[in-house]
């Protein structure tokens, strides 16, 4: 991050983004309702003025071509008006020209308000990749974590993203059905992947935050994460059911228990028989120790 540029909260992006310039045009998240998450809590979700962006990208084009990825934050910035947006890509392809591609979050609700011919402009102004915690594909699961968006707008999503040219990073979320409905989950994740064939698929792991309502559900006896045996069970099923044609999978988040990255389908009967060693052998030595888990 870079002290000299206005931040305003707590800042996230995917890990993938690790060495991109970080330019914050949105605070918080519109949507600010998943169960599980405590990330813009509290915080008000609003655009950042025009001038805050613009001194923004003046500053990191004084410092140079030191990045050459563009991550905008927060939440979900794909929300912001067509017309803001091309505001923004142009002035970053203007000013910053060795920048090679822009990225985002993204999901269901901002793509959709876009047409495929937006979405195209965007990618033709720099906006190269959007990321999509997608979370699951079990309908019942989407609408107890109040994620906001359906099975079917998913995969409209999807298609709408490919047909601009965009490529789509999907994150689903090992464990968010809890204990009761983790096969279901499992399986219909599997089925919804396959339907969306993103370029990118990355699992997580559900982590239960102090302080949402996903933790106090747990505290009344309503959500039991499934076991680390049965987060690998989910991992398995999404790998072994799923038939994806060109896909970069990694469960290789801090929060997972079992690192992999592998291209799909290429790999798919070698991932399968790791995850059954383990699962046969029932040896929990086998997965990260708890401390290492980086959440
Ligand atoms: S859409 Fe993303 S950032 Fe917003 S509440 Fe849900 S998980 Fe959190």
């Amino acid at each position: 991050m870079l002290p000299a540029m206005d931040y305003v909260g707590n800042i996230y992006r995917p890990p993938s983004e690790a060495h991109s310039l970080l330019l914050q045009v949105t605070v918080g998240c519109s949507h600010n309702a998943c169960t599980y998450c405590q990330m813009y809590k509290g915080e008000r979700f609003k655009t950042k003025a025009w001038e805050v962006v613009e001194a923004d990208i003046e500053e990191a084009r004084r410092m140079g071509p030191r990045f050459d990825r563009v991550f905008l934050c927060d939440g979900d910035s794909l929300v912001l008006s067509q017309r803001k947006l091309e505001q923004i890509l142009l002035r970053v392809r203007e000013r910053l020209p060795w920048v090679t591609r822009v990225g985002t979050y993204g999901d269901t609700r901002s793509v959709l308000r876009k047409s495929v011919e937006q979405l195209t402009r965007l990618r033709e102004l720099g906006l190269g990749i959007v990321y999509h915690g997608v979370e699951s594909g079990d309908a019942e699961t989407l609408r107890r974590v109040d994620k906001g968006g359906t099975v079917e707008e998913c995969v409209e999503t999807a298609e709408r993203l490919r047909a601009a040219g965009i490529t789509h990073s999907v994150m689903v979320l090992l464990g968010i059905a809890g204990a009761e409905r983790s096969d279901e989950h499992a399986s219909a994740t599997a089925a919804l992947l396959t339907r969306m064939q993103p370029g990118f698929a990355g699992a997580l792991t559900t982590t239960v935050v102090p302080g949402t309502p996903l933790a106090e559900q747990q505290a009344r006896g309503e959500f039991r994460l499934p076991d680390k045996l049965g987060l690998l069970r989910e991992l398995r099923t999404i790998v072994a059911e799923s038939e994806l044609r060109a896909t970069r999978f990694s469960a290789n988040h801090a929060s997972n228990y079992l690192p992999i990255r592998a291209s799909l389908p290429r790999d798919k009967q070698a991932v399968l028989a790791l995850l059954d060693e383990v699962l046969e052998s029932g040896d929990e030595s086998r997965l990260k120790p708890e401390h290492l888990r980086a959440l």
